[in-house]
């Protein structure tokens, strides 16, 4: 158990006083499905941003789990969790990238924009006919002389409507297997890079992803993080991270939605008792409790044995699992407690639930974390 110390807990509560500017308007803007500007600049302003890099790149310099429990702070004070979902997305897929596997050159040009917020990052990796089986992909990366020439088209990348640079995996070797993909860092503005309008969706509404179009957009060969062909690599380096800021993310969400049906179920009376005096209701609580811990002790245990240079591959997949389908869980426990108030738009805790959902798809659906935990175990 992480015993967290004075500095790391006023770092967070600090976090906590920005709750309120964070959370604003949460339920119109996912009606309306809007990305806040705002709100994006009360993160940057807090450095949240910035947490994890080093000060040389601007960030705070944070160490990884404290970086984590700074994000699990925001779930816990954000309602907007298509903001959140934002953040981790940029930080991770073009922050951490970046820093664990640029060049200095590139880390200089990009890693102080993506720490202060001024640049917005996002990945492209999955494609119309390659989701779960990502080594699939079809987007080529072909070497021209002091640049590559990258073709294809990308489908539901978050942030991609609002992204200043991405992250774009593509084939420089066809057939090449694992050692034939490569991780490029492109600039929105580039020739030939095109956008679909933002998907619509069923939850994380506020965080604006689609499509994106690659006509042979030329890219310098220094802008390749890490080497040529070893893009699969950084792909899994990056999601076991993504992993665990955005399910850090996913406790605070899933705290603050125990604290809220602890408060109603202990003052809504029906049969003149208090609802959580029920043996039914208390045990959809005890549930959402027990999920939640146990959650939270594989994230930071796995984040804890990560840093140490385990190989926590399957400790990634478990708490990838368990946290997803807790989350799931305890929404559904969730409007269950309220009632028919729950079941109502104008509470936010339906939207709990929809936004959760898509947990269990990105970052590797349940049933590959599935398939992941199965070869582990010898099947
Ligand atoms: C909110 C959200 C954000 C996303 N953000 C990004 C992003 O930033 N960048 C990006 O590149 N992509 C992103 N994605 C895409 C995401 O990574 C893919 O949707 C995901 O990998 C699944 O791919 P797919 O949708 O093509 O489904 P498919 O791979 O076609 O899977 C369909 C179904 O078949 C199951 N399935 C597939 N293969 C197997 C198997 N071997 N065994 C058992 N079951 C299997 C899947 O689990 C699923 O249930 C995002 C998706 C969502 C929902």
């Amino acid at each position: 158990v992480i015993t967290w110390s004075d500095e790391q807990v006023e770092l967070r509560s600090g976090l906590a006083r920005h709750g309120a500017a964070l959370s604003a308007e949460h339920l119109d803007l996912d009606r309306a499905g809007t990305f806040s500007r705002e709100k994006w600049d009360v993160l940057r302003s807090v450095g949240l941003l910035a947490a994890p890099f080093g000060c040389e790149w601007g960030g705070l310099g944070c160490d990884f789990l404290t970086a984590l429990y700074l994000f699990e702070g925001l779930g816990h004070v954000c309602r907007d969790s298509g903001l959140s979902f934002s953040a981790t997305t940029s930080l991770v897929s073009t922050g951490i990238a970046l820093a664990d596997f640029g060049s200095d050159e590139l880390k200089r040009k990009f890693l102080p924009g993506i720490a202060d917020g001024s640049l917005i990052g996002a990945h492209a990796i999955t494609e119309p006919d390659s989701g779960s089986d990502a080594l699939s992909m079809r987007s080529s990366a072909t070497r021209d002389g002091d640049v590559f020439r990258l073709t294809g088209s990308k489908a539901y990348c978050s942030n991609a409507p609002i992204a200043d640079v991405l992250v774009v995996y593509a084939k420089s070797r066809p057939g090449g297997g694992p050692l034939g993909v490569t991780a490029f860092l492109v600039e929105r503005a580039s020739d030939g890079l095109t956008f679909g309008p933002p998907n619509s969706k069923m939850g994380l509404r506020t965080s604006p992803l689609g499509d994106v179009f690659l006509d042979d957009v030329v890219v310098p060969a220094c802008n390749v993080i890490g080497r040529v062909g070893g893009g699969f690599m950084l792909l899994d380096h990056v999601m076991k991270r993504e992993i665990l800021f955005s399910f850090a993310v996913n406790l605070g969400e899933m705290q603050r939605r125990l604290e809220a049906c602890i408060a109603y179920s202990t003052t809504r009376h029906q049969f003149g008792a208090r609802i959580s005096s029920f043996q039914m209701v208390a045990k959809r609580l005890v549930d959402m409790h027990v999920r939640l811990e146990t959650s939270r002790k594989w994230i930071y245990d796995t984040a804890e044995r990560m840093i140490a240079g385990e190989d926590v591959t399957v400790d990634v997949a478990i708490s990838k699992l368990l946290t997803s389908e807790g989350n799931v869980a305890s929404s559904l426990d969730a409007i269950q407690i309220f009632g028919g108030s729950g079941y109502m738009t104008d509470t936010g805790i339906e939207q709990g639930a929809r936004d959760a959902i898509g947990s269990t798809i990105y970052s590797g659906t349940t049933e590959i974390q599935y398939n992941r935990i199965a070869s582990m175990i010898g099947l």
